[in-house]
C-alpha cells in the first residue's frame, strides 16, 4: 500500500498528524511492485489493474473479472447463498465458523467463488471466478459444489465453461472433504469433455495447491496471465525435498509455458477476445 506526503497544497489535514502541512494521500496513488514507479490508482483501475508504465498485472477480484468478461458487465450469479456447514468443527486461531462470518463481512461473499452465466461477445457462457481474498481463494465443499453445478448448467444448456483461478489450493479447515473436490470436479469435467463442450482454464496470480492439481490444469486450453505464480507445492518445500536450487523464474507462467505446462500467456486486456476466439474455434 503506497502513500506519500505532500507539503502543499494542504487540502485536508489529519488532526492526528503533528505536521499539519503534510497530508496522506493513501489510496490515490500506488507503487508498482514490478517497475517501482508511483502510478495513479484510477489509471491502473481503468487499465484492468495492469500497470500503465510496465504492464505488470496486479491481482483482480472475482467480481471485477466477471464484469469485464461478460458483455456490458451483465451476468446472473448462481448459488450465492451457499455456505459451508463446518463439517469438522474446525478451530485454529479462531473457529472456522467465525472465520467464515468475518470473511462474509469483508468480502460480501459466502464462499471463495462466484459462478455466473451470461454473454461473452454475444455467446452464452458459464464463468466461475475464484476470489483470493476469501480465505486465500481456497477450495472447500462449497467451491467444489458451485463449480460442479456450473458444469451441470453447461451440460444442460450446451454452453462452454470458463474458470478463472486465483487460489492457495484446498481448504485446510475442511480437510479431506476439500480434497474430495479434486476428484469430484475432475469427474464432472470429464462429462463436459464427453459432451464435446469446451472448458477454458485461466490461471492467474497465484494458482497453487489442490486447485492446480485439479480443474485449473484440466482445461482444453490452459492459459495464464503474465507473471503469475503457478505451482503445486511452494518453491521452499520443493528445494528442501529435492535438495537442489530451483532455476530462476521457476513457477512463473513464462517458465511453465516454456516447459509445456501451459498453452498460452494472454495479457488481461486481450483476454476476453482471446477466449472468445478460442471458443469460436472449438465450437465450429
Ligand atoms: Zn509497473
Amino acid at each position: 500500500m503506497a502513500w506519500f506526503t505532500r507539503q502543499k497544497p494542504p487540502i485536508d489535514s489529519d488532526p492526528a498528524d503533528d505536521n499539519e502541512k503534510s497530508i496522506r494521500t493513501e489510496g490515490l496513488w500506488q507503487k508498482c511492485d514490478a517497475c517501482g514507479q508511483i502510478i495513479w490508482r484510477k489509471a491502473v483501475e481503468d487499465n484492468l489493474n495492469v500497470c500503465t508504465k510496465c504492464g505488470h498485472h496486479f491481482r483482480m477480484g472475482a467480481r471485477e473479472r466477471l464484469k469485464f468478461l461478460f458483455d456490458d458487465a451483465v451476468f446472473t450469479e448462481h448459488d450465492s447463498g451457499m455456505r459451508s456447514t463446518d463439517p469438522l468443527n474446525f478451530v485454529d486461531s479462531k473457529s472456522y465458523i467465525q472465520r467464515l462470518s468475518d470473511m462474509a463481512e469483508s468480502t460480501e461473499m459466502r464462499d471463495a467463488v462466484i459462478c455466473a452465466s451470461g454473454l461473452m461477445n454475444s455467446r452464452s457462457v458459464e464463468i466461475c471466478a475464484l476470489e483470493l481474498k476469501f480465505i486465500g481463494g481456497s477450495m472447500g465443499a462449497v467451491v467444489g459444489e458451485k463449480i460442479a453445478r456450473s458444469i451441470e448448467r453447461c451440460l444442460l444448456h450446451k454452453t462452454p465453461l470458463i474458470v478463472i483461478s486465483a487460489s492457495g489450493g484446498a481448504r485446510m479447515q475442511e480437510g479431506a472433504i476439500s480434497l474430495m473436490q479434486l476428484a469430484k470436479l475432475s469427474a464432472a469435467l470429464m462429462q463436459l469433455d464427453e459432451a464435446g463442450l469446451p472448458y477454458i482454464s485461466v490461471l492467474t496470480d497465484p494458482t497453487t495447491g489442490g486447485v492446480t492439481a485439479s480443474f485449473a490444469m484440466l482445461g482444453d486450453l490452459n492459459i495464464a496471465e503474465p507473471g503469475a505464480l503457478i505451482g503445486f507445492a511452494g518453491p521452499r518445500v520443493i528445494e528442501q525435498t529435492i535438495r537442489q536450487k530451483l532455476p530462476e523464474g521457476f513457477q512463473k507462467s513464462e517458465f511453465l509455458l516454456q516447459h509445456g505446462f501451459l498453452d498460452a500467456i494472454v495479457k488481461r486486456p486481450e483476454l476476453k477476445n482471446y477466449i472468445s476466439n478460442a471458443l469460436s474455434f472449438f465450437l465450429t
